[in-house]
């Protein structure tokens, strides 16, 4: 017997309408056979919504208390999946994390799964039930509500398929699979068939949200077999494995990640000394934000300048602090930018490919796009650069690298 774990995204169960077309898939799959957990999100723009509420309510609400409230976004389309499966004639039970025991730590609002019981779940489905788990949400030792960030319905999906050892886990959303960069942006971007595990990790994490960068984390680690589908129409999607034999003949690039959610800062003229690079990241560290690339350029006047990114929300707050570090160093100047954008090529293909880098150069160049950070790693290249040129960048780099679709824009 085969056994599935399926997620539908936020548009899948965006009204009463979609959810009981997910209940008339999901009891199709169920009648020839198959066993079925399925993990929902919350209805589309509802977890936008109770943000909101919260923020409209309190200036700095308690994560405790938010995870309490975005939880109930997956409490409400489970029940109501479930009623619309019973309404088929398919037996189903819904369950919240904390009902199954999705047990995670305690970091309210971005909790990591430790672990997950399988014992009820697997009872159901011995049981010929088709099991529905709310997504994103999770319990701690304390039995405190916990949720697992942005996105994280992917991540309990995967976990959930890890810890039952299932056949596939399948991630339904609105778009047909995994592109070469994001099809709103990109008309022609094309749909890969395979895409490797490393190469997926690079893409969620420089930017492309069709799988949480955790999901995909989990899937490398325990070697689940991971699927993107679209809940909308039928297609082989796109499927997520490890690198074999078979995928020596991939693309060169497999594709394009972008953000705009980016700020750049700079410290000039920091004294060329020992320990100069932990007094000014250590700060900024501790005060919980993440940086991302870094650059640092010695002048010929004992003194350095260094540059990195963060994340947009964090600018106000890292700037602050490096104006006192500044202060505290005898640095000359700080300079903030906070309309930057960083855009990446990802592919295994170039492992064994020169020149990607000097073609990635002179398409911006002949764009007139200024690059003002580069930053690589085996498998991919970042650039950032400034926001308004972003998708004129995305676009001509996927024209140069020849991504797209020739035969037909068959992607809307
Ligand atoms: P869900 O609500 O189902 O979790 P998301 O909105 O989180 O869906 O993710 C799907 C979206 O990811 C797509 O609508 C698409 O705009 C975006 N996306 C970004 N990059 C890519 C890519 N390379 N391939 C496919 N989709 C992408
Ligand atoms: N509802 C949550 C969100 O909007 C989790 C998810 O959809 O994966 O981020
Ligand atoms: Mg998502």
């Amino acid at each position: 017997m085969t056994l599935l774990v399926q997620k539908y995204g936020g548009t899948s169960v965006a009204s009463i309408e979609r959810i009981k077309a997910v209940a008339e898939k999901v009891a199709a799959s169920s009648k020839v056979g198959n066993q079925l957990v399925v993990v929902l999100s919350a209805m589309s723009g509802v977890t936008n919504k109770l943000l909101g509420w919260a923020h409209q309510v309190q200036a700095e609400p308690s994560a405790r208390e938010m995870d309490v409230l975005l939880s109930t976004g997956e409490q409400t389309t489970i029940a109501l999946l479930a009623m619309a499966l019973e309404e088929l004639g398919c037996p189903a039970r819904s369950y919240t994390g904390g009902q199954v025991k999705v047990l995670t730590d305690g970091a309210h609002t971005k909790a990591r799964i430790i672990d997950i019981e399988q014992k009820n779940i697997r009872k159901d489905l011995d049981n010929g039930k088709v099991v529905i788990v709310a997504g994103f949400q999770g319990v701690n030792e304390a039995g405190e509500i916990t949720t697992l960030g942005r996105g994280g319905s992917d991540t309990t999906a995967v976990a959930l398929a890890a810890v039952l050892n299932a056949d596939e886990c399948q991630i339904f959303t609105d778009v047909d699979g995994v592109y070469t960069t994001d099809p709103r942006v990109v008309e022609n971007a094309k749909r890969l068939d395979n895409v490797t595990f490393e190469e997926m990790l690079e893409m969620s994490s420089l930017g492309a949200k069709v799988l949480q960068i955790r999901s995909v984390e989990f899937a490398n680690k325990y070697n689940v077999p991971l699927r993107v589908l679209s809940s909308f129409e039928e297609g082989p999607g796109t499927f997520i494995g490890s690198e074999d034999a078979s995928m020596m003949e991939m693309p060169l690039i497999s594709g394009i990640a972008f953000t705009s959610d980016e700020a750049k800062l700079s410290i000039l003229g920091v004294p060329d000394i020992p320990g100069m690079a932990y007094q000014v990241f250590g700060p900024i560290s501790a005060a919980g934000i993440e940086v991302d690339v870094i650059v640092q350029n010695v002048g010929n006047d004992q003194t350095n300048d260094i540059t990195f990114t963060v994340q947009r929300k964090d600018t106000a707050k890292a700037s602050k602090i490096l104006q006192a570090i500044a202060k505290e160093i005898k640095a000359e100047e700080v300079q903030v930018d906070d309309k930057v954008a960083k855009l990446s090529l990802v592919g295994v293909g170039m492992r064994s490919h020169a020149g990607i880098a000097s073609r990635m150069f002179e398409t911006l160049a002949n764009e007139s796009i200024n690059i003002q950070l580069i930053t690589t790693s085996e498998i991919k290249i970042s650039i950032v650069i400034e926001e308004k040129y972003l998708e004129l960048a995305v676009r001509a780099l996927h024209d140069a690298f020849e991504l797209g679709d020739t035969e037909t824009n068959s992607k809307a």
